[in-house]
This record gives C-alpha cells, sequence and structure tokens, in this order.
C-alpha cells in the first residue's frame, strides 16, 4: 500500500486489520498472538472527561470511578485560569492507583502551558502527565525543558519516523498510540516495539471508532507488558453505530482480548458481512 500510495493511513488501516484477521483465521490463533504474544494483564480503559466546569469534571471523574475505571483522561480547552481549576477540581478525589492524563489535543501554546501549571498550586503535588500540550514540534520540545511535568504525544506521534524523532529529541516520557492515525496494526507493531525499548509507557486508542475499531485496540494492547501499558480506549463509547458483536465486555472497568473463537479478532458475527 505504501508503495502505491503515500499517507491515507487511516483508509490503510481497515485492510491492514482485515489483513490480520483473515491471517489468524489461516493459522487459528488470536491476533494478540500474531503480534507477540499475550500478557495476562487486564486491561484497564480510560475515561475520557470532557471539558466543562470544574465541578461538573470532578462529578464525571467520579461517575467512572464508581465504574471501577482507574485512568482517567482530562480534557482542557487553552484558557490558563479556567484549565487549572479544571484539573484541580478532577484530580480532587484521586484514589491511590489512579492515573491522569490532562490531554490538551494540542490546544495550548508553550506560554498558556507555562502560565496554567504556575496557576496550580505547588502544595497540590498533583500527579498526572500532560498530553499533547502544543501542535509543533518545536512548541512541545521547547515547552518540556521549562517543566517537569511528565510530557506524551498524541497528534505528533503519526509514525515510527516520530517515535524515532521523540526518542531522538528526548522529547517525551510516551505516547498515545493511535491504530488508525498510524496505519494499521503492522505500523503500531513496530511502534510499540520501540516505545518499549526507549522506555515509554503509553496508552491503546484511536480516534473514536467502531466495534472493530475496539477489538484492534484490544488485541494490541494485550500484547504490551503492564510495565509500559497507561490504558487502552473504549472507542466504542464514542460512537452509536454497532459493527459487530464479539467477547469484547468491560468489566470494572477493564478487559481481556478473548482467546477462542472462531473469529481471531473474537467476533461471532458481523453485521455487516
Ligand atoms: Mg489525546
Amino acid at each position: 500500500m505504501n508503495h502505491a500510495l503515500l499517507g491515507h493511513e487511516h483508509a490503510k488501516t481497515a485492510i491492514d486489520i482485515a489483513c490480520w484477521d483473515v491471517f489468524g483465521k489461516s493459522v487459528g490463533m488470536p491476533v494478540c498472538e500474531l503480534l507477540g504474544g499475550r500478557t495476562n494483564v487486564k486491561l484497564p480503559i480510560i475515561s475520557s472527561i470532557y471539558v466543562g466546569k470544574p465541578d461538573e469534571m470532578r462529578m464525571h471523574v467520579a461517575k467512572h470511578r464508581r465504574k471501577g475505571y482507574i485512568g482517567h483522561s482530562v480534557k482542557i480547552a487553552g484558557e490558563p485560569v479556567a484549565d487549572a481549576a479544571r484539573i484541580v477540581a478532577s484530580l480532587a478525589d484521586r484514589q491511590p492507583r489512579e492515573f491522569f492524563l490532562v490531554d490538551a489535543n494540542c490546544g495550548l501554546t508553550v506560554e498558556t502551558t507555562l502560565r496554567m501549571l504556575r496557576l496550580i498550586p505547588e502544595g497540590l503535588a498533583l500527579d498526572f502527565v500532560l498530553e499533547a500540550p502544543c501542535a509543533t514540534w518545536r512548541e512541545s520540545v521547547s515547552l518540556r525543558r521549562r517543566t517537569n511535568v511528565p510530557i506524551h504525544f498524541d497528534e505528533l506521534i503519526m509514525s515510527e519516523s516520530n517515535v524515532i524523532q521523540a526518542i531522538a529529541d528526548d522529547a517525551i516520557e510516551g505516547i498515545g498510540m493511535k491504530i488508525s492515525k498510524s496505519g494499521g496494526l503492522t505500523k503500531c507493531r513496530r511502534q510499540r516495539d520501540m516505545c518499549i525499548a526507549a522506555g515509554y509507557t503509553f496508552s491503546v486508542q484511536d480516534t473514536a471508532g467502531s466495534d472493530i475499531a475496539f477489538a484492534a485496540i484490544v488485541h494490541m494492547g494485550q500484547t504490551v507488558p503492564e510495565r509500559y501499558l497507561r490504558f487502552i480506549l473504549e472507542s466504542r463509547d464514542m460512537v452509536t453505530v454497532k459493527t459487530a458483536d464479539g467477547p469484547f465486555e468491560v468489566v470494572e472497568g477493564r478487559v481481556t482480548a478473548p482467546s477462542g473463537n472462531n473469529s481471531p479478532y473474537g467476533y461471532t458475527r458481523r453485521a455487516y458481512s
């Protein structure tokens, strides 16, 4: 596909994960085994706490906590005073095992990030990782030199080449891996191995996605050693259309890849096949 057409990774992803599905069927093995082998980790799902008033965001975190979620992705909007209040409120009831990403989706500048971080009272010693603060590599690396807050990249990591650059620049502590932005499981498998070699932590996600996208996320996540895996994204929460049924039940905020089935992704029926 890459010889025929540069880019268009989202379109290539559908073909790539279908090929892994066919491969699994041909050898009678789940895709996670083909991608490197299964861990015994019950994969934690991360919540997505959309931008709102601080108290609303605190309640939204609490709602997910009650469902068993231990990971929370708190969204911010590029408004230093309001964002600092959102972070403080969202982390106010943090439990010992919980992990928080504060995700700006590249919406901050170096200036607004530094102002926001200074507005969080130091005495609170809030424990979070800042994800995708800035839109450009230059801003992000500049920011990193000025703060001790751990940083993950998301939108700036589109390829193995970007992972290499991040390692070379010592730019980050981890990444948000998204299967569709990277062109499928084949390329994410290499990103995974590079991240592990670099000692990066990462989450396995997609930019929203169907039941089938979630199956690919789960099988990739199931291959990542617990030490490096932060979370996976429950992409089915973000769409209303159901594309398949499969044994991917989330129990107390966790899911595992199915081990035996007539489809390597674990689906027994394809709604559109
Ligand atoms: Mg993100």
